[in-house]
């Protein structure tokens, strides 16, 4: 079995998830008592949080990119980035390692592309909804058509991902707003709904949808499990 190199904290209470779903996948697959082999570097997200809002992406690249290295040195196999907005920077932790870096919209697009899929609505930070990144990689690499929610919903979104889903607050009303968010983006066309910021999950569930929801951490998590095994 390989190692996996988690780099997470960003924020921690979804590499919770990714801990478990990883091990929870290969115990699946293997029985008894296995387990993942797994090392963790986990960052402090207020250094992180405060340094995207400020738009310093390259200093976010190089404390990552260190953070990459130390996960290499420590045996890692591969390198999960457990955040989809810090896939802003992949190329440059890519860069700094030799081990490959499992990327999470590869992932997510091809699990959309399985279930047949085209039209996929996205729900992430600003950033990931916004930015080329990640939008351009779904539709130019992977032949998706992305549909975002509006300015209003997006603001909306953000600041539920950083006010209470980072800070472990589950909010019932945040979750109706997503719903009705989910709702109105498969009015307009998205067959499914990417669930793009690994806290998501936390609060939105298949049955507050109408249309099937693609959950990044669960897919990022399970596939670089089944790497490991692989
Ligand atoms: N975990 C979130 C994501 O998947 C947001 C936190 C961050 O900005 O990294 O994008």
């Amino acid at each position: 079995m390989k190692t996996i190199g988690l780099l997470g904290g960003m924020s921690w209470e979804s590499t919770v998830s990714y801990y478990q779903i990883i091990n929870r996948t290969i115990n699946g697959q293997l029985g008894g008592l296995h387990s993942a082999k797994i090392v963790l570097h986990s960052v402090d997200f207020h250094e992180i949080e405060q340094l995207q809002h400020a738009g310093a992406w390259d200093k976010t690249g190089s404390i990552l990119a260190q953070a990459a290295r130390s996960l290499q040195a420590a045996g890692a196999d591969c390198l999960v980035l457990c955040t989809n907005t810090m896939h802003r920077v992949a190329d440059a932790i890519q860069r700094a390692i030799e081990i490959p870096v499992l990327h999470i919209a590869d992932a997510v697009a091809s699990s959309v592309r399985e279930s047949g899929i085209h039209g996929i609505g996205l729900l992430g930070t600003k950033f990931t909804m916004e930015q080329a990144f990640y939008r351009d990689r779904l539709s130019d690499m992977h032949g998706l058509k992305v549909l975002i929610p509006d300015k209003h919903q997006r603001e909306m979104i953000h600041r539920v991902i950083y006010e209470e889903l980072c800070a472990g607050n589950i909010n019932n009303e945040s979750r109706t707003q997503f719903a009705e968010i989910i709702r109105d983006l498969a009015s307009r066309g998205a067959e499914g709904t990417i669930l793009g910021c690994t806290e998501l999950s936390l609060l939105v569930k298949q049955e507050d949808s109408p249309v099937p929801l693609f959950d990044t951490t669960e897919i990022h998590a399970r596939r670089a499990a089944l790497w490991a095994i692989s």
